[in-house]
């Protein structure tokens, strides 16, 4: 599995369509100072999913549009795509070749794409997961994050130890299962309230006029009311 191109338009410093092509094993970019080498590392930790503008080197999202100059108009749509090569079936995937698209307008309006079919940021997110590729995965270091790593705390150097040992992924399905569970004990709690409120509204039936008392002396055999079944309306409902 490697990354075998990158495809960059209207992204920074590419204005046209740009196509990098790499080979399996060690690619290097070389170039002058500002001639937009870490606008390229950019451009792939942003079609990965990055969510922060600052991660990207910008102010706000729109700031990876290209913004115009040398003659060349402004950008209206920034686009990058990656592509990476699973012609060893290293992924979970029937596909050779895993494409992932990014899209921004400069309206604001977003889109991801998996092998050209539109999807959300969380199935990118799910597939990057079985990659080790990823946002928090350390496939991108920039500069100066060596040295932060190094010089981080601890617990901080255990969270990136963990990630870059596959552990996140599952830390993550954890908090996604944890989050579901609250919301269904929030619904239970809601149901069992509505619950409550339509037994405070049952009656004992009262005696048809006329029809006998029971025996003097012998219990009722009345069952005690039944729990109020779910999905049944309180109207609906008959003891
Ligand atoms: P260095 O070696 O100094 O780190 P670099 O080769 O990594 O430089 P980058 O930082 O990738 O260069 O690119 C900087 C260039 O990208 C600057 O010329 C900047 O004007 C240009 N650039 C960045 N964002 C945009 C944008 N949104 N539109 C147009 N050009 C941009």
């Amino acid at each position: 599995m490697y990354l075998r191109s990158l495809t960059l338009k209207g992204f920074k410093s590419f204005p046209h369509r740009t196509r990098l092509e790499f080979g399996p094993g060690i690619s290097v970019i070389v170039g002058p100072n500002g001639s937009g080498k870490s606008n390229i590392t950019d451009a792939v930790l942003w079609a990965l999913g990055e969510q922060s503008p600052l991660a990207v080197r910008g102010q706000t999202m729109r700031d990876v549009l290209f913004a115009g100059g040398a003659g060349v108009p402004s950008a209206s749509v920034a686009e990058v795509e990656v592509v990476i090569d699973n012609s060893d079936g290293r992924l979970q995937s029937d596909f050779s070749e895993i494409s992932i698209v990014r899209r921004l307008h400069r309206s604001g309006e977003g889109e991801y794409r998996l092998n050209g079919a539109r999807c959300r940021l969380a199935d990118v997110l799910e597939v990057l997961s079985d990659t080790g590729l990823g946002k928090e995965m350390h496939s991108v270091v920039s500069q100066g994050r060596v040295e932060q790593i190094v010089m981080s705390r601890p617990r901080e150097r255990r969270l990136v130890i963990e990630e870059a040992a596959g552990l996140g992924k599952h830390r993550k399905r954890r908090h996604r299962a944890q989050l579901k569970l609250e919301r269904t004990r929030a619904n239970l709690e809601r149901l069992l309230d509505i619950e409550r409120e339509a037994r405070t509204r049952l009656r004992p039936r009262r005696r048809p006029p006329g029809a006998r008392r029971p025996f003097p002396g012998r219990r009722s055999c009345r069952a005690p009311p039944r729990p109020f079944p779910l999905g049944l309306s309180p109207s609906s409902w008959r003891p």
